[in-house]
């Protein structure tokens, strides 16, 4: 049977690339090809930004308790179809249905805090600055922003984005991941369903090529990126040598420092959905442990005896705890970290390697994986695997932990394990992480708070969403204004005016 095959979304609609360039979109789980995607072209870019920059006025000035209104039915539509998005994530991500629906439900959070924009783009104001002199400033939009996304949240990460970038007033070109394209196409239709005007929203599928085309474009204004650091750190320069606003989130190795007074069946149970829950495919998954003194023997008992549990297989069968990883490629990419961890000496407690799942034999599947007596020099430890292996390191202190993690160049996030709230405030105070939980493994604030890491993890200044996202998405003008009457008695001379 013929595949299907995607298309752009531009001005409101489904147009085919003007280039011949396809990519395979899989269901990891199956092994299988299940529809293509054309890979956008330069001139596709283009003509994606003229739709947004010709968008861009009208949208500019309307109000936004009007925009609010229209973003507020597509919450309603997303409400709607939140079970076909979480079937689209998870067919070609390959996370379970009811992780995927998790994540588009974090989405629409995203969405309800941009609704509130009425309110979120009023300036401040002062009367009387000066005799007779006010000052009061205003949040305008930018213009033409752009989103470039990973494979491992299909219709999160472009929520983190373009709801508050719309919601501010600017038009929006998504370029979401070539591996898992069909989310952002449908959020495209859903969006002009809601009433969004043409050309607002856009979507180009593609690679390297519509990136780029993206990144030097002269009516890009600002550029949201989220993915690995190296890629993160090549759109970050590149962008912002073309005078373009960025931000750009990058890979992650997350640990847990798990003290001795830790809940230890708690603290393994919050460890194992955090380490292999969407196949350990999240930027904020807890690969690594850092068991403090005494409680190492136990934990790593408690760990093993939970992952050699966890069932294994696609997505969409009930009971199913963990799917496959993204791709073949990918899956051989983990495996040969699981072989360099064995080579290096670490202990593998339990090996994901060589899994099959029955009537799936063609599919990515790495089971869950666990190593004790990691050491810092080794490779599983200094790399991202973004896969379901979970590391375990063993330190004397809540000193060594600190130092520990404040000397890994990611910054992401983290948590602390304990029942001692002085620990944790140390901790807290400390440490040196973009995002930190305190006995909670996966602390992702919600959407009023904003979402980004330190270090090589994030590269430009502003997090997504939040109102760190309503800043990235704004120009802030002051205005000092004086009237005539007032003004006539009190004209400046050419020294600096002072109270
Ligand atoms: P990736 O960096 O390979 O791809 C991300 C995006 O960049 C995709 O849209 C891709 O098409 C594009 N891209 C890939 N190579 C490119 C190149 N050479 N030039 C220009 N564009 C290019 O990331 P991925 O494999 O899709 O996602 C996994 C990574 O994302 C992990 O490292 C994970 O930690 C990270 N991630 C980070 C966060 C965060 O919030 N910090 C969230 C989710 C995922």
């Amino acid at each position: 049977m013929a595949k299907q095959t995607l298309s752009l979304w531009i001005n409101g609609q489904h147009v085919q690339s003007s280039g011949a360039r396809l990519a395979d979109v899989t269901n990891p789980a199956r092994g299988e090809v299940i529809r293509q995607v054309p890979l956008a072209n330069r001139a596709d870019v283009d003509k994606a930004v003229a739709a947004a920059k010709a968008a861009f006025p009208a949208w500019r000035d309307t109000p936004p308790l009007r925009r609010s209104r229209i973003l507020n039915k597509f919450r309603d539509l997303l409400e709607t179809h939140r079970a076909e998005l979480a079937q689209l994530a998870s067919e070609e991500h390959g996370k379970t249905l009811e992780d995927a629906a998790g994540s588009v439900q974090r989405g629409i959070e995203v969405v309800e805090f941009a609704v509130g924009a009425p309110h979120l783009l009023k300036g401040e104001h002062a009367e009387n600055v000066g005799r007779g002199v006010d000052c009061h400033s205003m949040l305008q939009p930018i213009g033409v922003c752009t989103g470039i996304t990973p494979f491992n949240f299909p219709a999160m990460v472009p929520m983190w984005m373009f709801p508050i970038a719309i919601a501010c007033g600017n038009t929006f070109i998504l370029k979401p991941s070539e591996k898992v394209p069909s989310c952002s196409l449908r959020m495209g239709e859903l969006l002009k369903e809601a009433g969004l005007p043409d050309g607002v929203f856009n979507v180009v599928p593609g690679d390297k090529e519509a990136v780029d085309a993206l990144l030097v474009h002269p009516d890009v204004r600002a550029v949201s990126f989220v993915g690995s650091t190296p890629i993160a750190k090549y759109i970050y320069e590149t962008a912002a040598h073309h005078g373009k606003r960025v931000q750009a989130l990058g890979g992650a190795k997350n640990h847990a420092v798990v003290m001795p007074d830790a809940p230890l069946e708690f603290t393994a149970d919050a460890i194992m959905g955090a380490a292999y829950g969407s196949a350990g495919e999240r930027c904020m998954a807890i690969s690594t442990v850092v068991a403090v003194g005494a409680v190492a023997d136990a934990l790593v008992a408690r760990l093993k005896e939970k992952a050699e549990k966890l069932v294994v297989g696609p997505g969409d069968r009930k009971g199913v705890d963990m799917g496959p990883v993204i791709s073949a490629q990918h899956r051989d990419k983990i495996v040969g970290y699981i072989d360099s961890g064995v080579a290096q000496g670490a202990r593998l407690v339990t090996d994901g390697r060589g899994i099959k799942v029955d009537g799936h034999e063609h599919g990515y599947f790495v089971g869950p994986t666990l190593f004790d007596n990691v050491d810092t020099g080794m490779t599983i430890y200094r790399e991202e695997i973004f896969g379901p292996v979970l590391i375990v390191l063993r330190v004397a202190s809540l000193d060594e932990a600190i130092a520990l993690v404040n000397s890994n160049p990611y910054a992401n996030g983290t948590a602390i394990f304990t029942a001692s709230g002085a620990a944790a405030r140390r901790f807290q105070n400390e440490i040196e992480v973009g995002m930190v939980g305190i006995n909670v493994p996966i602390p992702v604030p919600m959407a009023f708070f904003s979402f980004g890491g330190w270090k090589a993890s994030l590269f430009g200044d502003l997090h997504m969403h939040g109102m760190e996202g309503v800043y990235f998405y704004t120009r802030t003008k002051a205005i000092t204004s004086r009237w005539p009457e007032v003004a006539e008695k009190n004209v400046s001379t050419l020294v600096m005016p002072t109270l």
